[in-house]
């Protein structure tokens, strides 16, 4: 595969991800709505580009990570899309937009000889920096070999299965655990708090014992007690992940009561937080009604 490739949607997930293979030299040429984003990774050697389109007339292979499956999809199939490049022949997609999405952006774009990789990622912004994400890679196989020596710099890459979508069915199942332990362990933790226990003992028993999860390992040591709320990842794009797994349950036929309910508790947060605030923020709604703070000694 050439070592010259498209990088679009440079914030919290896309940025590290870029620099990781501009450090392991691969040419990138970049495009983002927000200039300064585009600026930062130029700066690191990266060209820009003006548009989607430019990207994808510049490169073969171009890598896309944005919020949500509509900017996705006007970026892939809009009028200066990738669709409307003249040299790409693989989009390879690592934001998370369900399975839906993914299906219909990869039939749109093979209709144009465009081959669409879905290979959405998790491990958050530190698993990005570090390129220890979890990569979830849904193509054909030959396609898969070529693929993996370039995103084994992002992170450990999982091939999932040959059909369209399969990469995102992985990660929205990863997300809806990601975003019940999270919610859940709020609960559980404001509880203790609000009975005189103290939230990092709490952790440190959790964490030694069977209630152990990324909230008690990571979220709440690192964000929550700390008051930081710094994790990266945006409860409107959390409650996005929960929502479209939840329509594809549905969609399958498959119950989901618990899951349900941990939608509920997102849509809520999303609401009262604002889609743009930190998920390590949930607690904060939990707080707000027992009048107790989660903080560390
Ligand atoms: P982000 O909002 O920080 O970054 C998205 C970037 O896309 C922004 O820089 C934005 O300016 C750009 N963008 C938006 N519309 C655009 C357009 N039309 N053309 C070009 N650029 C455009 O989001 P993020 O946290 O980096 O997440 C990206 C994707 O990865 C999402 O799908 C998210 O669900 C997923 N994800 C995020 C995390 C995390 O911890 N943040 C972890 C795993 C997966």
């Amino acid at each position: 595969m050439a070592k010259h490739v498209g990088f679009i949607g440079l914030g919290n997930m896309g940025t590290p991800m870029a620099s990781r293979l501009l450090e392991a030299g691969y040419q990138l040429t970049v495009f983002d709505v927000r200039k300064e984003c585009i600026d930062a990774l130029v700066a690191k050697g990266a060209r820009s580009a003006a548009s989607a389109a430019a990207v994808a007339s510049a490169v073969e292979t171009v890598l896309l990570s944005l919020p949500d499956p509509a900017i996705v999809r006007k970026v892939a199939l809009g009028a200066d899309g990738v669709i409307a490049g003249t040299k790409v022949k693989t989009m390879l997609d690592l934001s998370t937009t369900g399975a839906t999405a993914a299906r219909e952006i990869a039939a749109a774009l093979a209709a144009k000889g465009i081959t669409s990789v879905d290979s959405p990622v998790s491990g958050g912004v530190s698993g990005a920096v570090k390129g220890t994400l979890a990569v979830m890679v849904a193509c054909a196989k030959p396609l898969y070999a070529e693929l993996e020596p370039m995103l084994k710099h992002i992170g450990n890459v999982f091939f999932i299965g040959e059909r369209p979508g399969m990469g995102q069915t992985m990660k929205l199942a990863n997300n809806l655990l990601s975003a019940t332990a999270t919610a859940a362990t709020a609960e559980a933790i404001v509880f203790g708090v609000k009975s005189g226990l103290d939230p990092a003992v709490m952790c440190d028993v959790i964490n030694a014992g069977s209630g152990r999860n990324t909230a008690t390992q990571d979220k709440f040591p690192r964000q929550i007690l700390t008051r930081k709320f710094n994790q990266g990842f945006a409860t409107g794009l959390m409650f996005k992940d929960v929502r479209l797994c939840l329509e594809e349950a549905e969609a399958l036929g498959v119950p989901m009561t618990v899951s349900a309910s941990v939608r509920s508790v997102w849509a809520r947060a999303n609401d009262e937080l604002g889609a743009g605030s930190d998920i390590t923020a949930f607690v904060q709604l939990l707080e707000r009604a027992t009048g107790v703070e989660v903080k560390g000694k």
